[in-house]
């Protein structure tokens, strides 16, 4: 654990991504947070990402989370993060390690249903509730059988809404595709800082790609936009 993977597979004069403080500040009285960033890579995922012990416990959700609780989202842990990385919103270069568009696709807290976080994660069964913008209520994490890999591998976890007032069938990828920090698709996140507009189109739902088809001045950067977020620095024009 700690961000010594992180930090090995990126390179910081290039990507915009955070570096993380140098070392976890101390137990913090604050709730502890979570974020979901939908990220177009080479492949469309939601980084589920949890504040755990001064770092972000994270998890690449190929689907992203489901409200359905018939529904289990594969949910593959991958290296912690720093806790700066819930305000990451931007673009990776191309070819540098996640290349790609990344949105704050959710943000909020969360509490453990179990005081007892670490040995729930080594359990591999760890029960939450959330209180984001797009997701609430209970839910859990568990590991699947042959899921737990040797040190440095990927293990394999399910995420799974639990039955209660927040679960729904609604579609999260089609009603709810905007950033809750700025509220751009991952369209404009590109077109804003400088990625490729296409290539983060395709992963929005195909009603917010008619609308920037049938408006295609929305895919012209007018104005700067203040920095409000953390985000990459944009191509000089
Ligand atoms: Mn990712």
């Amino acid at each position: 654990m700690g961000l010594r993977e992180y930090r090995q597979k990126r390179r910081f004069g290039v990507t915009p991504e955070p570096a993380g403080a140098a070392a976890p500040r101390g137990r913090r009285a604050k709730p502890l947070g979570f974020v979901v960033q939908k990220h177009r890579a080479s492949a469309l995922h939601y980084d589920f990402r949890l504040e755990w012990k001064g770092v972000l416990l994270s998890w690449a959700v190929p689907k992203g989370p489901s409200l359905d609780p018939t529904v289990k989202r594969l949910a593959m842990q991958v290296e912690d993060h720093p806790l700066e990385y819930a305000k990451f919103e931007g673009v990776i270069p191309e070819g540098e390690y996640g290349g790609g568009t990344v949105m704050v696709w959710d943000r909020g807290t969360w509490t453990p249903e179990l005081p007892d976080v670490d040995a729930a994660l080594a359990k591999g069964d760890l029960k939450f509730t959330l209180a984001g913008k797009k997701l609430a209520g209970s839910w859990v994490l568990v590991r699947t059988r042959g899921g737990r890999m040797a040190a440095g591998g990927r293990s394999a976890w399910l995420l799974i809404k639990h039955r209660d007032a927040a679960a729904s069938d609604a579609d999260l990828e089609t009603t709810e595709p905007r950033s809750v920090l700025t509220k751009r698709s991952l369209a404009e996140i590109a077109r804003d800082e400088g990625g490729d507009v296409a290539k983060a189109a395709s992963g929005d739902p195909p009603d917010e790609i008619r609308r920037l088809i049938a408006n295609p001045e929305l895919l012209v950067r007018t104005t700067r936009r203040k920095r409000a977020v953390w985000h990459s620095k944009p191509k000089q024009r």
